[in-house]
């Protein structure tokens, strides 16, 4: 039997106190933070954002929260205080990227959190997500365990790297080893990090990334968007010719500064929705329930329209914003302004009503 890494008891006692006709909804002020406030305010809820001072501007300007708590750090969300403060107006929490790459224990909150915070887990492990992946049927860029193997054009990745800044491409052993001293003289990794690669064959062609919902409500898996990102300085290449390219020695990287909303070839749907099925009945037997609500499957389609999976994120992704008010796909299935924040809020209501909240906080 799998044990879980994470303690339920705690908020699940709290959510019983809570008053559900007056549930709030927060989160902190960074990532998909506009999407989730707007979608708490349109389903009728009163919506708080806990943010630092360098991103109070961003909030304040759209008029977004009903409530702004300053903080110092993304960590301070862990101090009782705070936490406290939250359960006094009956919160539920939505987590975000930014949850997984700054607060570190997931299990230290004991605010409700809407979503699974096991899947969370899982997803900051590499080695894991391509296991769940491996197992849901998917296909996957192939992996390297060591660059003495590297045989073809590779992606190198690094843990520490944030929205794919520090990353690099390779074709040989030789290459890898180059590039890394170079990464390394510039600071932008430290040789520690070189034990720590994940070394993985690069698929050239379109990048499509799909935030899905899974409604325990429903009990049914929604596609809710589709985005592709604007990453530099690799989306800046193609406006510099060949030979500059060349004579300049730029390598690209994957910074992402920004997405596009992306409408699939109809055909190639049935790929994705497998996929996604897939993914939430592999998520039931690694981690109890399972998937609840948004998660984001990052693909890229070959040039004979192969998909290739290669990351999975079990929370709502930056690139979901693309998707207010609605995409063609949520409103084909909605036939109303439907969007990540926004279903997340409809299914904590719905749940309020069925008196089912408790399948919603894991
Ligand atoms: P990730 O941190 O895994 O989301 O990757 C950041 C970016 O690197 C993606 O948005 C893609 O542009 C690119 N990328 C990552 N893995 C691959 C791959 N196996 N093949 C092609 N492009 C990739």
């Amino acid at each position: 039997m799998h044990k879980s890494e994470i303690d339920r008891e705690k908020p699940l006692e709290i959510l019983k106190e809570y008053d559900r006709d007056n549930i709030t909804i927060a989160t902190l002020g960074s990532h998909s933070a506009l999407n989730i406030l707007r979608g708490a305010r349109d389903e009728g809820f009163r919506a708080v954002c806990i943010c630092r001072r360098r991103e109070r501007i961003i909030y304040e300007s759209f008029e977004i929260a009903d409530e702004l708590i300053e903080i110092k750090d993304y960590s301070d969300l862990l101090k009782k205080s705070l936490q406290d403060e939250l359960v006094e107006v009956n919160t539920i929490l939505i987590p975000h990227g930014t949850f997984n790459a700054y607060i570190g224990n997931l299990n230290d909150l004991y605010v409700p959190v809407f979503g699974n915070r096991e899947l969370m887990l899982w997803e900051t492990v590499r080695e894991k997500q391509m296991r769940w992946l491996l197992e849901a049927g998917l296909n996957l860029p192939k992996a390297y365990s060591s660059p003495e193997e590297i045989d073809r054009l590779v992606i190198v990745k690094y843990p520490g790297a944030r929205g794919g800044a520090g990353y690099f491409l390779a074709t040989s052993p030789e290459d890898f080893y180059e590039k890394s001293e170079k990464m390394i003289e510039k600071g932008i990794i430290d040789r520690d990090d070189l034990k720590k690669v994940y070394i993985q064959e690069y698929i050239t062609g379109a990048n499509v990334y799909f935030t899905f919902f899974y409604s325990p409500v429903f009990e049914r898996v929604e596609l809710i968007a589709a985005d592709r990102r604007y990453e530099s300085s690799i989306d800046g290449m193609g406006r510099i010719p060949a030979d500059i390219q060349l004579k300049s020695g730029i390598s690209p990287t994957y910074t992402v500064v920004g997405n596009f909303p992306v409408v699939l070839r109809e055909s190639l749907l049935s790929k994705v929705l497998r996929a996604a099925k897939g993914v939430v009945e592999v998520s039931k037997k690694i981690a109890y329930p399972g998937m609840v609500g948004p998660f984001c499957l990052e693909t890229v389609f070959d040039e004979n329209a192969e998909m290739y999976v290669f990351e999975i994120s079990a929370r709502i992704v930056a690139g979901s914003n693309v998707g207010i008010p609605y995409s063609p796909y949520s409103y084909i299935l909605f036939g109303e302004p439907m969007y990540a924040g926004r279903r997340i809020a409809r299914e904590v209501k719905l749940a309020a009503k069925r008196d089912m909240l408790e399948e919603l906080v894991y």
